[in-house]
């Protein structure tokens, strides 16, 4: 596990003073750390998901953002002001968690009002509020029902609604869909982000789903034991993982271990089967050393007796075919790898079956070589 934090050099969706500033964020129980010394910076009007799995601090991190968790060390800062030592109902943030944690007593509209009520705001206002916050999340009509009246989707927007209704500085969201099944998991997932997009408000969301993290967010930032591993656009953590764990963590990853060689004026990633692989152009070259990362649906499949010479290929068997609908899924196997290479290819039907020997190509560009090299 990498102990430095890697950042990549994407910037945030605003340039002007972020929303939020955290830095050497620490906070240890026992001799644990469960954050380990976090620097995050989240621009103005930004979607920024936790991902990681669980067990990794993400929970903690919110709690310390939003004042739940008092700090071993470091700084908070949300705008220009310092909030490490603010109680969390002073921080000005909306808060979500997994369990809908609404009043079972009241409707509605008295879950949405409440944050409005205890700021001290006139019934005049709150009416107008609510009505907007009901019209927001799309709740009409449910305004006098209580939440056991309700279905889980529908809980979970009322605590999205009673969240914003005070227009926080902050939106923090803790697996807020963890506790929903898919097909609503993903209509709420979509309610989410064109509600945080019309609001423009600051959100963070913390959740172990890659899912959730890739299509909601404007950056994602990975931790794991506590530290974060990458943070950047859903885009380049997918393509360009800063290290094993990163890779593996979104989506599959095929990894091939190998020695980094020259090859007249190039380098070659030599597999310890003899393989020489291209490296794309540009690579930072690790050592010695090195890994090379090929996503499954950059992989090509021919017959093995087409290979030409002159390219290279990995010759492989087919162990298994999974047929998916919009694609089929291959795994592959061969004395010249030591691990199990998959392939998703856009076939209408199966081209190959078990037993059917293949040849395996990408196009240079298409492989990335990991920082972190072999484990
Ligand atoms: P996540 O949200 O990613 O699942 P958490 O932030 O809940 O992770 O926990 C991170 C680590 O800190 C875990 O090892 C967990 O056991 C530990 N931890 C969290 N809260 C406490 C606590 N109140 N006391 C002791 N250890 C804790």
């Amino acid at each position: 596990m990498a102990s430095n934090q890697l950042i990549s050099d994407a910037r945030p969706v605003d340039s002007g003073p972020p929303a939020i500033e955290v830095s050497g964020l620490r906070k240890d129980y026992g001799g644990v750390s469960a954050v380990a010394g976090i620097d995050l910076t989240v621009a103005q009007g930004e979607f920024l998901s936790i991902l990681g799995p669980s067990g990794s601090g993400k929970s903690t991190l919110l709690g310390l953002i939003a004042g739940l968790v008092q700090p071993t060390g470091g700084r908070i800062m949300i705008g220009s002001r310092d909030v490490t030592l603010v109680p969390p109902a002073q921080r000005d943030i909306g808060l979500v968690f997994q369990s809908y944690a609404l009043f079972p007593n009241m409707t509605v509209a008295g879950n949405i009002a409440f944050p409005l009520a205890v700021r001290g705001i006139n019934k005049c206002d709150i009416k107008a509020r609510v009505e907007w916050a009901i019209d927001l999340v799309r709740l009409n009509g449910l305004e006098n029902r209580k939440p056991s009246q309700l279905s889980g989707g529908q809980q979970q927007r009322v605590a999205i609604a009673r969240a914003v209704v005070f227009g926080p500085r902050l939106l923090l969201l803790d697996e807020p869909l963890a506790a929903l099944d898919r097909k609503l998991r993903e209509e709420v997932r979509m309610e989410l982000r064109r509600l945080q997009r019309k609001l423009g408000v600051t959100t963070i969301l913390v959740t172990h789903d890659q899912d959730e993290a890739m299509s909601t967010s404007d950056r994602i930032a990975v931790l794991a034991q506590g530290v974060f591993q990458q943070i950047g656009t859903p885009a380049e953590l997918y393509r360009q993982p800063a290290n094993r764990f990163v890779a593996g963590f979104l989506g599959v990853a095929n990894l091939l271990d190998g020695d980094v060689e020259r090859e007249g004026d190039e380098a070659v990633l030599t597999l310890d089967g003899g393989i020489k692989l291209p490296l794309p152009a540009g690579s930072r070259l690790p050592g010695s050393r090195a890994t090379m990362l090929v996503r499954p649906e950059r992989i090509n499949l021919e017959p093995a007796t087409d290979v030409r010479t002159g390219r290279f290929g990995i010759n492989c068997e087919v162990a298994d075919v999974v047929y998916q609908g919009e694609i089929v899924r291959y795994t592959m196997q061969g004395p010249s790898i030591s691990t199990n290479l998959v392939a998703s290819c856009q076939h209408v039907v199966p081209k190959f079956s078990p037993g059917d020997r293949v040849c395996i190509t990408w196009r240079p560009e298409d492989g990335w070589l990991l920082q972190d090299g072999e484990k």
